[in-house]
């Protein structure tokens, strides 16, 4: 066998095995996408008075945990960013409980990103308990195609575009010097639990909470994985299941309304 063929060949397997991994990853890529498009706006922020940690997972004394989408932590204080990467037209109030998405037609509810936002403040402060009187910045941010239709709320709800001059604005006061930015960074880099089991417990624990999960079923997406539901035919009729069988075993019952 000569070297060229050889070569197509294993060129063949990668090219197809990638194309296999993209096909099967769909729906977790693009819910990436959101988050992606935030990390590489925070970029964009003066190195000098700015760093930026994503993705942070706390665990407080009592065993709870948090997780908090994007901190940007400044010379002016801690900015608190809580992500959400819906669609269609988003209500809420800043004192409910649950916030609305009306998406064809159909209502679903999630939890007040805004309460997700004070927990998460709430545990930062008790974490940096020496850095006593740094101004905390709570903002949430819609990314994706929502529409913020109807928003009561003193706690800043923006688009994503809007992110970085929202950040830019609160430069009236400084609150410390860049060298306690990067201390605080690093302490809670040093904080934030990278186990991935623990990770998987608290996304299964907080994140799948029934509101969650009927917004990703609306969507078509698996509650369990994040796969893509994909409508069957089986032995009793259709039925939605997991792109990602049979490592995921998720199904639901097929309905016309959905
Ligand atoms: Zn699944």
């Amino acid at each position: 066998m000569d070297y060229a063929l050889i070569i197509y060949i294993i060129s063949f397997i990668c090219l197809s095995g990638l194309t296999v991994f993209l096909r099967i990853n769909a729906a977790k890529i693009k819910g990436w996408f959101g988050e992606k498009n935030i990390v590489n706006r925070l970029k964009q922020l003066d190195k000098d008075k700015y760093e930026t940690l994503n993705d942070i997972l706390l665990e407080s004394e009592n065993g709870n945990t948090s997780q908090i989408d994007h901190l940007v932590i400044s010379v002016y204080g801690i900015f608190v960013i809580e992500t959400k990467n819906y669609k269609g037209w988003i209500f809420g109030n800043e004192k409910s409980d649950k916030w609305t998405q009306v998406i064809y037609n159909q209502r679903n509810y999630f939890r007040n990103p805004i309460k997700q936002n004070w927990s998460h403040i709430y545990m930062l402060k008790s974490l940096l308990r020496e850095y006593r009187d740094l101004p905390y910045f709570p903002v949430v941010v819609f990314a994706g195609s929502a529409i913020l239709k109807e928003i009561v709320s003193k706690v800043p709800v923006i688009y994503d575009s809007e992110l970085i001059d929202f950040i830019e604005n609160y430069s009236d006061k400084t609150c410390m010097s860049i060298e306690n930015v990067h201390k605080i960074c690093s302490f809670i880099q040093n904080a934030s639990i990278d186990d991935k089991k623990k990770r998987k417990e608290h996304i299964e624990n907080i994140h799948s909470t029934i509101v969650e999960r009927q917004i990703k079923i609306q969507n078509l997406i698996c509650p369990r994985c994040n796969g893509k539901l994909k409508l069957r035919e089986g032995r009793t009729g259709k039925f939605y299941g997991c792109s990602n069988y049979p490592k995921c075993r998720f199904t639901m019952p097929y309905r016309n309304n959905l």
